[in-house]
């Protein structure tokens, strides 16, 4: 694996977190950063659609809606708020028409999507005719009876009782409700599009719907929140009894109206609770989870019955899984290489409408930065084996994260227990800035706390 040293040893230790929100991405969602991607690998790209796949790897497909109601003032994607219907229509021939292009390629090599994803924007903001439409032209290029999962993400006041019906006639296995919080002031203030009283109405349609997993998206520090604010959307999530919870600790990236606002008032931090507060806000809430019998899973995740409630999409892609992705400015990754499409709507709809595939930029991780990418996201989950990487990569991690390991032990967040190596809830509520220790240190960029 060459180089098995990481070379933050010149960091000092245990760096005091900058505790108030600054502007920029928190979150580590891949390895490496998206900014190293670039267009002179998309070849690389073009040669992975044309080798067969890799034996016993699995395929997952992503299809982007990139619509919403109106734009959240803490939101980062490009999305848009103003296509009528035709417009939608026309995207979503588009992305069919992307869908055929990758169909009869052979890195596809006859497999079926073993999961499938619905993300956004709101997939939930397309109409019932969009979705039953949609739905049966992506099954006929590529069945889905092999799917182990289906997930949709939907922004509550989209739901009808008859969108809901249609969702779940489409296969969906796991509804995701974009609740994010319960206090009508606090998401009008945030700019959500919808209040409390269409979450409880979509809620309880979904729950007779009888869908086998409801997932409730919260945020732990928005604009305004308190503490008794806070508890009270615990409370609330508790009393709803979803099968799993999702927690994030709100960020303030850079293309942000909240960033907009601060640099037009020229203040350096974010008018939103302090890291120590969101990370405290989220360890009361999985304490409270806990207590009424959810397991916590990840950093972000409280899961009421593990045996039963699986997240497909997340682990497959934290296993290095291929995933086949559609739409504006959507992620891939097609037999080892990483890919994102034109994240405009025109150069997106003009590249495939002249039969091109909207690429425009990749990576091909090199054998070290496999191993990292799979390490790093596979702690989020608080745990992992060190078989695991030994029997997928030949790799002894003890060894080749020799300097990182020791030093998060050292910081008190990390232990060995057996072949486990295992985050305590410190660590666990912190990991996506501890997981820079692991980067290369051409990877390194600013960090958020
Ligand atoms: S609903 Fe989600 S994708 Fe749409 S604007 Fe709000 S945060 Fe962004």
């Amino acid at each position: 694996m060459g180089n098995t040293t990481q070379s933050q040893s010149d960091l000092p230790a245990k760096q005091e977190p900058q505790q108030k929100t600054q502007a920029g991405n928190y979150f580590v969602s891949n390895y490496p950063p998206y900014s190293f991607w670039k267009p002179d690998h998309v070849p690389a790209y073009h040669e992975a659609l044309e080798r067969p796949p890799a034996a016993d790897t699995r395929m997952g497909l992503y299809f982007h809606i990139p619509f919403c109601r109106k734009r959240c003032h803490f939101c980062y994607f490009k999305v848009y708020t103003d296509k009528n219907a035709a417009a939608i229509n026309g995207y979503l021939d588009a992305a069919i028409q992307e869908l055929t292009l990758y169909a009869s390629k052979p890195f596809v090599g006859g497999r079926k999507p073993n999961f499938i994803y619905f993300g956004g924007g709101t997939p939930s903001y397309l109409s019932v005719q969009q979705l039953t439409e949609l739905t049966k032209r992506m099954k006929g290029l590529l069945p889905w009876d092999d799917a182990e999962e289906v997930a949709f993400e939907c922004e509550p006041g989209t739901l009808t009782d008859q969108k809901l019906k249609a969702i779940r006639d489409m296969g969906v296995t796991r509804l995701s409700l974009g609740v994010e919080h319960f206090d009508d002031h606090i998401l009008e203030t945030n700019g959500r599009a919808h209040r409390s009283r269409e979450i409880e109405r979509a809620y309880g349609y979904a729950r007779d719907l009888r869908f086998p997993q409801i997932n409730i998206d919260l945020i732990a520090g928005m604009l305004e929140e308190t503490q008794e604010k806070w508890d009270m959307a615990i409370e609330r999530t508790l009393e709803l009894a979803p099968d799993s919870v999702t927690i994030y600790q709100m960020e303030v990236p850079f293309n942000t109206t909240i960033y907009r606002q601060m640099k037009e008032q020229g203040q350096l931090s974010a008018p939103v609770a302090d890291w120590e507060t969101k990370r405290r806000w989220v360890r009361e809430a999985f304490e409270r989870f806990e207590q009424a019998g959810y397991v916590i899973t990840s950093a972000y995740t409280a899961v009421k019955n593990p045996e039963q409630t699986r997240f497909v999409y997340r682990d497959r892609l934290w296993e290095g899984a291929d995933l086949l992705s559609l739409g504006v400015a959507s992620f891939g990754h097609i037999g080892g290489t990483h890919y994102q499409n034109n994240a405009d709507f025109d150069p997106y709809l003009k590249s495939v409408s002249e039969g091109a595939l909207p690429v425009y930029r990749a990576y091909t991780p090199t054998p070290r930065e496999r191993l990292i990418r799979e390490f790093i996201l596979q702690l989020k989950l608080g745990q992992t084996r060190c078989g695991y990487f030994a029997d997928k990569f030949g790799v002894d991690v003890n060894e080749a994260f020799a300097e990182p390991l020791s030093r998060l032990k050292e910081w008190g967040f990390l232990s060995h227990q057996g072949d486990l190596l295992v985050l305590n809830r410190d660590g666990l509520l912190q990991v996506d800035r501890l997981l820079h220790e692991f980067f290369l240190p051409e990877h390194v960029t600013q960090r958020m706390v």
